[in-house]
């Protein structure tokens, strides 16, 4: 096992109902900003929940945070902080509006250009509000780390950053709030939480015996409920595992002490930016093509994966690999999320501009051994016409 510090400081709030609890959670004397996404908070009545759960306080309300949040939009958010003095913020959406919500916390007390922030990797914040958030999409984990993805739109750059100070200080994850969730966001959620997974655990041994079982049993639950997810959308023991596996994949436990990849991850990224893909359906299509390229450098995990958690035993070491290849792609295929760049109408053209991004976001030593080159991430990216 590798060295490790391990600190999360969330404190999550399960369950039906919670959300009247966030008159305690947030402090008694806090100016907040509410910061929600689209039409779904106001729709679902979610966001009136939340308000009448704020209790008295006068809460102040920012919506129209995009998927995929952009830079533009929040740099809108953080003014209207400054302006009216508020000091605490609460996220009201999915991963988007949460991580939008964690750069306006670290941009509202930023002293020099914001954008920074994004080109630093976080690096430079010295200081960031204190926020909670109210989950309505299990997906990213967002909820329970201190890391987040902003866009700048007018660049085409879909940077990640991340601060020890950026970790919510409460998250309420109330399962029946995913019961409006649209089908392709239930399945995308299955997916980024299981790629979350596989990023942490398919890399190469250090006998890491307790975070393997952990990622194997986050998977098998995943594989296990993701069917039942999309056909009962308000199956509340289905959602409330839904939610808490989505939380549990990414808040820092599995990927305590063990090698990491996130070459999935960074490629997928500039397909989102490049070509407006959701966040789940370029991880589908990216992560097959990096197990097949890597499948030598992660032999040995991928016959254990493939072993612990699809039960394939029998063949060569060879077949072995093939098969939990094959296999992470046909679940992906049957929740309905496609897994060829061909499906989204994306062909061999597409490619090399989302090279020279990866190129320009200096994203040229990827994966765990940081041996995937632009050259090899072409070939990923070929592998996955
Ligand atoms: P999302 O972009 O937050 O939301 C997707 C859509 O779902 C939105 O259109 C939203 O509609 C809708 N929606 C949300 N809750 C709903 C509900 N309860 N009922 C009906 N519709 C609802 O999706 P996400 O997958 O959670 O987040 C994706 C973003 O997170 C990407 O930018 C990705 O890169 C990032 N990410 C972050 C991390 C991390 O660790 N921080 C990890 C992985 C991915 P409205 O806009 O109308 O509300
Ligand atoms: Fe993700």
């Amino acid at each position: 096992m590798l060295n490790f510090d391990f600190y999360n400081p969330t404190r999550i709030c399960f369950g039906e109902g919670r959300i009247k609890d966030l008159d305690k959670l947030v402090p008694a004397n806090a100016r907040p900003l509410i910061l929600y996404g689209g039409s779904s908070a106001e729709r679902t009545g979610t966001l009136a929940e939340v308000k009448a759960g704020l209790g008295d306080r006068d809460a102040l309300q920012f919506g129209g945070i995009e998927p995929n949040p952009t830079f533009e939009t929040l740099s809108k958010a953080v003014e209207v902080v400054r302006n009216e003095g508020v000091d605490f913020l609460l996220a009201v959406g999915g991963g988007s509006v949460i991580d939008g919500t964690k750069f306006v916390a670290a941009a509202a007390c930023y002293d020099s250009d914001p954008w920074e922030i994004l080109t630093t990797n976080g690096a430079k914040i010295k200081s960031a509000l204190p926020f909670g958030t109210v989950l309505t999409l299990p997906a990213t984990g967002s909820e329970m780390n201190n890391g987040g993805v902003v866009t700048r739109q007018s660049i085409h750059a879909k940077l990640p950053f991340r601060s020890k100070l950026l970790f919510p200080q409460f998250s309420v994850l109330d399962p029946t709030k995913s019961y409006t969730l649209p089908e392709r966001q239930v399945a995308n959620g299955v997916v980024d939480a299981f790629v979350h997974i596989v990023e942490q655990y398919l890399t190469y041994p250090v006998n890491a015996r307790v975070q393997d079982r952990f990622a194997e049993g986050l998977l098998q639950t995943l594989i296990e409920i993701g069917p039942d997810a999309l056909k009962k959308p308000d199956d509340y023991d289905v959602r409330a595992n839904l939610m808490w596996v989505a939380s549990l994949a990414l808040n820092g436990l599995i990927g305590a002490g063990v090698p990491q990849d996130w070459a999935t991850h960074m490629i997928g990224h500039e397909i989102t930016a490049l070509y407006g893909l959701d966040h789940a359906q370029t991880l589908a299509i990216v992560l097959p093509a990096v197990l097949e390229h890597q499948r030598e450098a992660k032999g040995k995990k991928l016959l254990q994966y493939g072993s612990r958690v699809w039960g394939i035993n029998d063949g060569t070491e060879e077949q072995r690999i093939s098969a939990a290849i094959s296999k992470t792609r046909e679940f992906f295929e049957s929740l309905g999320v496609r897994t060829r760049l061909g499906d989204y109408q994306l062909q061999h053209d597409t490619i090399a501009p989302l090279i020279a991004q990866l190129e320009a976001h200096g994203m040229k030593k990827l994966g765990e051994h940081r041996d995937i080159t632009p050259e090899a991430s072409q070939q990923i990216l070929e592998a996955c016409l």
